[in-house]
């Protein structure tokens, strides 16, 4: 069989049909139904944002936030990213304006973000890239100067805890996605999670096409609510997450030994000391875009399908402006993400660095560019 990225958690089948049958009993399907109000109260206390609540999908989760910030014009934001980041903004009316990440963190750069301010900005929108923090002290500092708004993108970042508490509690407004290849999910779905009443007001009137009540409809809105069965199976799956997070801890500790000898020719993410990391990506920096292409085709040979997340570079799409950010153009090209899942089996690590390793000197063809195409 082949190993792909990852492999989205399966929950016992049995507690999925004890969470149906309650379905079934009430034939409540959707509309804020008991299971939605459920599973938001255990994801709002875990998240530690009282404001938050579930959406059908993490873009609709941002563009509910950024009609709940009433953004307009021109929205800094970071090419490294997924391209739901930056086309959520333009399917939303508002210009994507990208400022270069910085080479270590591989999030973006507050002082790029400060280069590209105009007076048409209205907020900055940082995606916590695998889960890796943003400069957040960085950002918030630019965004209170010029009275931005700050947006976290920060749908990698179920289970991690960044200086003591939820990675997704930070900013004016952090959205999640709980997309089937997610840290965590419920097959299609996401969440907002705002620190301002009129903000989460907004937005999550706006989730239910306007709706304020029965009959009031004072703003327009869309449908981007989570239906019963999701949230049934996001319940029935929450009780694994930690279970999930410890195994891909052991895998990625495997790939850091089996990779260390190739030092910075084959550089794995930084984790900062003060992060509690998910281990929901095993991205490895490569040499150049010709190493990158070498091992996927050593990978592909083991059955391996590792993935280039995310290249290209949002700003280098037909439809983005093409500001130019030499970092995320040097680092996107040379990452590729590998196998990690809790069901990998203990050694892939190993036998899949050492693949990796050896092709660093080997030869190969050109692999499909894979950023754009995919979660
Ligand atoms: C997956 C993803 C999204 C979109 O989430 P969906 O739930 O698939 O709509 C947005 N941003 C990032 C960074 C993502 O990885």
């Amino acid at each position: 069989m082949s190993t792909h990225v990852t492999r989205s958690p399966v929950p016992p089948l049995d507690d999925l049909v004890e969470r149906l049958r309650t379905i079934w009993d009430s034939a409540c399907f959707t509309n804020d139904g008991p299971l939605v109000q459920e599973f938001e109260q255990i994801l709002r206390e875990r998240l530690e944002v009282p404001l938050g609540f579930a959406t059908a999908n993490g873009t609709l989760a941002l563009q509910l936030a950024f009609s709940g910030l009433e953004l307009s014009g021109e929205v800094i934001t970071t090419p490294l990213s997924f391209v739901a980041t930056s086309s959520s903004l333009q399917w939303m009316g508002l210009t994507p304006v990208f400022a270069d990440v910085d080479a270590e963190t591989w999030t973006l750069d507050p002082e790029s973000c400060r280069e590209r301010i105009t007076p048409r900005t209205s907020a900055i929108l940082a995606t916590h890239i695998y889960g890796l923090p943003c400069d957040v002290d960085g950002l918030g500092a630019v965004a209170r100067e010029h009275d931005l708004a700050l947006v976290f993108d920060a749908s990698h970042t179920f289970g991690c805890r960044y200086r003591g508490r939820p990675l997704a509690s930070y900013g004016d407004v952090s959205t999640l996605s709980f997309h089937a290849t997610k840290p965590f999910h419920t097959a299609e779905g996401g969440f907002v999670c705002a620190t301002a009443d009129g903000v989460a007001h907004r937005a999550r009137i706006q989730r239910n096409f306007g709706f304020d009540g029965l009959d009031s409809l004072q703003v327009p809105g869309i449908n981007a609510k989570l239906s019963e069965l999701h949230a049934a199976l996001g319940l029935c799956l929450l009780p694994g997450v930690e279970r999930g997070i410890e195994a891909r801890r052991a895998r990625f500790e495997s790939y850091r030994a089996a990779l260390a000898p190739a030092g910075e020719r084959a550089r794995l993410a930084r984790i900062p000391d003060d992060l509690d990391y998910n281990y929901a990506y095993c991205p490895v920096l490569l040499e150049s875009e010709e190493a990158v292409r070498r091992a996927w085709m050593a990978l592909l040979d083991l059955d391996v399908y590792a993935r280039r997340y995310f290249d290209p570079p949002l700003n280098r799409l037909p439809w983005t402006s093409a500001q130019r950010t030499p970092v995320a153009e040097d680092l996107c090209p040379r990452l590729l993400c590998l196998p990690i899942f809790e069901e990998l089996p203990d050694r892939e690590p190993e036998r899949i660095a050492s693949a990796l390793l050896r092709s660093l000197d080997g030869g190969g063809v050109a692999p499909p560019s894979a950023g754009t195409s995919g979660a």
